[in-house]
């Protein structure tokens, strides 16, 4: 019962058009599970449903046990824009998230320290006053990330990351990611369509089918961290 269970889930955004079609992944608690699969092939869709940015799906979406749309169930997600608000700074956007997901956890103070913590964690305190329009991709991919890692989430989504930074940051923001996650190891789903990255970062590999009707193929793998 433990972990994230995902069972028969569909998605039509236009009725009669299967977006998304019967997927049944049954993945452990915290591990780090990648999923590749041709474009077109439903990987945001899948990350759409389990964020609870979809208005209807069918199937079942069940971690621990429980619905994740539960409200114990905090869900931290990278979206492939990055979903920063433009007119807060990077401070004040992950402020803002943390107000979201747990209005009452804690101190002004302890909060503003958290902050301060994963902004330096992601390498970015100095951009702390900053815009996002002002900062480079890969530095708004790195707000990005502190903010997911900020709320503390039980489950934590990323939709391609890394995929438009040149090799070398790509390769830093993975470690740096990596070394966030053992730090906190929410049970993670990360989208990619670099194979390469979805073996070094994955402890399974789900590989979506380009048919709707076909189900994912899932590849036990021993990730470089492990
Ligand atoms: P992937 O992330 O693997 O490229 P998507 O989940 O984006 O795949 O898309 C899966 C299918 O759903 C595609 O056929 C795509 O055209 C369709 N689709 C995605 N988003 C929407 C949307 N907002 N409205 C209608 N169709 C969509
Ligand atoms: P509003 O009520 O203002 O529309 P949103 O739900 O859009 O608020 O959230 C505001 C900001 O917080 C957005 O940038 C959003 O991406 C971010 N956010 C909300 N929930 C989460 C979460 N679970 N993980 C990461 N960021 C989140």
């Amino acid at each position: 019962n433990s972990g994230l269970r995902i069972r028969g889930l569909q998605v039509e955004y236009t009725s009669g058009q299967p977006a998304l079609g019967q997927v049944s992944l049954t993945l452990p608690e915290h591990g780090i599970y990648t999923i590749i699969g041709p474009s077109g092939s439903g990987k945001s869709t899948l990350l759409r449903a389990v964020a609870g940015l979809l208005p209807s799906y069918e199937g079942e979406l069940l971690f621990n046990g429980k619905s994740v749309h539960d409200k114990e169930t905090l869900i931290g997600l990278v979206p492939q824009n990055y979903g920063l608000l433009p007119w807060k700074t990077v401070r004040d956007n992950i402020r803002v998230a943390m107000r979201i997901t747990s209005p009452d956890r804690e101190s002004k103070r302890v909060m503003e320290a958290e902050i301060s913590h994963w902004l330096k964690s992601m390498g970015i305190a100095e951009l702390a006053g900053r815009y996002p329009l002002s900062l480079s991709g890969g530095q708004q991919q790195r707000v990005a990330i502190a903010r997911a890692f900020a709320i503390r989430p039980t489950i934590l989504l990323l939709d391609e990351p890394f995929s438009a930074l040149d090799a070398i940051t790509r390769e830093a923001l993975q470690q740096i990611f990596l070394d966030n996650w053992l730090a906190h190891p929410a049970t993670t789903l990360f989208v990619t369509h670099d194979v390469e990255e979805a073996i070094l970062l994955g402890q399974k590999v789900i590989v979506m089918p380009s048919a709707k009707q076909d189900t994912p193929e899932i590849l036990d793998n021993t990730p470089v961290f492990a």
